[in-house]
């Protein structure tokens, strides 16, 4: 048994005081407010980690580098697409390993990776054809997160068009055949689950669609929906509907369904995620970076559709800077302020059940034990409300981090990973030469 103080912490009914977590194993036992300093002391704001819901972990290697004569779209999809032509077993692991560590200082404890880099150049698979999973896997248990593994069914290069030579890696050639390999791969891990993914209506035609809907079988599925308005008007062209409603036809829209992005969608599209029970996952610094537009998650929410956050292409990874901007964004679009309470943004921000973690993002009896401890006294913290501080807060303010009952983090140090910005800065440097 660890025991816990907390000088502050965001409890299932909002901030407490003086608050004592007894921790059994990976499980909180106990929380009590109101009490004596005793065991050890975390000063500051100790909230539930934040559930990171979409990631590409090597998009990580474009930040700062898709930029030149300012940067369009297209800019950023070449370069993505050569560094994923670079990356192998080995050096994908290194590279989730510094992206993976950046997450925790940042205070996540859960990752979904939308994985879809699969096979090698040209589209040939691996001796294990889940090697680029494993690694995945492995870099994840190394750096303390959990790991959500989203096999990603990617198969056409756009409506009714093959994959391009650089696309080839994402394909297993048909839906048969990756339904088999992702069913093949099997974590070791506790800290690692699995779940679906159709990387969008665009890549998955409809009858493959089914095929992930059946694989999902109680696990997370997950969608690319609406990100831009082309693919809402390619759909129309090539199938007559929404992708919103191909999504609906194809059975593919559930409770455990979580459309990433839905940025352009219509009140019927809305209406239909809320009658599936479906989430929305919104990853706004990744949606500003690509100039994606300002998607209605007030319209989603009070619709009943459920909000999780992701920080996908990691131009950003910061989990104050992602829930504060699913308010200013929709501060800017509606010139109103508060338009989402505090208690709704925490709830978005910590949605692990989003990727296939219930049991995470509360600090009660019976939570796994994830906290994560927020510096009030920084140059940026200090002289705000304690709950408010999460309005000001950064990455950087960070202090201690603990996931599943183990210290990963502690004075803002990754403890299993040394200087990971270096880490970083070498493999990005081998996988983008000048
Ligand atoms: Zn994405």
């Amino acid at each position: 048994m660890s025991v816990y103080w907390a000088e502050y912490a965001w409890l299932p009914d909002g901030l407490a005081e003086r608050v004592t977590i007894d921790v059994a194993g990976s499980t909180i036992s106990s929380v009590t407010s109101g009490t004596a300093p005793n065991g050890n002391e975390l000063r500051g704001l100790t909230i539930p980690g934040f559930a990171n819901a979409h990631s590409h972990a090597f998009h990580r290697a474009l930040r700062g580098r898709t930029h030149h004569g300012r940067g369009s779209f297209w800019t950023w999809r070449e370069r993505m697409y050569a560094v994923a032509d670079r990356l192998d077993p080995d050096s994908y692991y290194r590279l989730a390993r510094g992206v993976y560590a950046e997450m925790v200082l940042a205070g996540y404890t859960s990752v979904g990776e939308f994985h879809y880099l699969h096979h090698a150049p040209g589209g040939v698979a691996y001796s294990d054809p889940n090697a680029m999973s494993a690694a995945l896997a492995a870099a994840a248990q190394d750096v303390g997160i959990r790991l959500t593994l989203l096999d990603t069914c990617y198969l056409n290069g756009g409506f009714g068009q093959q994959p391009d030579e650089y696309q080839r890696r994402f394909s297993d050639g048909d839906a048969a055949a990756w339904a088999e390999r992702a069913a093949a791969f099997k974590p070791e891990s506790e800290m690692v689950r699995t779940g679906v993914a159709a990387h969008s209506v665009r890549a998955v035609p409809p009858q493959a669609l089914r095929v992930v809907a059946e694989q999902a079988d109680g696990r997370p599925v997950h969608v690319h929906l609406s990100e831009q308005p082309a693919e809402n008007r390619d759909c129309l062209a090539a199938h007559g509907v929404t992708p919103t409603t191909l999504l609906a036809e194809a059975g593919l829209l559930s409770p455990d369904t979580v459309a990433v992005h839905a940025t352009h969608m219509s009140t019927a599209d809305i209406r239909m995620l809320a009658d599936a029970r479906s989430r929305a996952c919104f990853c706004p610094t990744t949606e500003r970076d690509l100039g994606d537009g300002i998607g209605p998650a007030r319209e989603l929410l009070d619709a009943g559709v459920r909000l999780c956050l992701g920080t996908d292409s990691h131009a950003v990874v910061d989990g104050f800077e992602e829930w504060r901007a699913l308010e200013l964004n929709e501060r800017l679009a509606s010139r109103t302020r508060g338009r989402f309470d505090v208690a709704e943004l925490f709830s978005a921000a910590t949605d692990h059940a989003s990727i296939g973690w219930p049991e995470v993002g509360r600090i009660e009896a019976g939570a796994a034990a994830d906290l994560v401890t927020v510096d009030l006294d920084s140059i940026r913290t200090a002289g705000t409300e304690p709950a408010a501080a999460l309005f000001a807060a950064s990455a950087t303010d960070i202090r201690e981090v603990l996931i599943g009952g183990r210290q990963v983090v502690s004075e803002g140090c990754h403890l299993l990973v040394e200087q990971p910005e270096i880490l970083l800065r070498e493999e990005i440097r081998a996988l983008c030469p000048p």
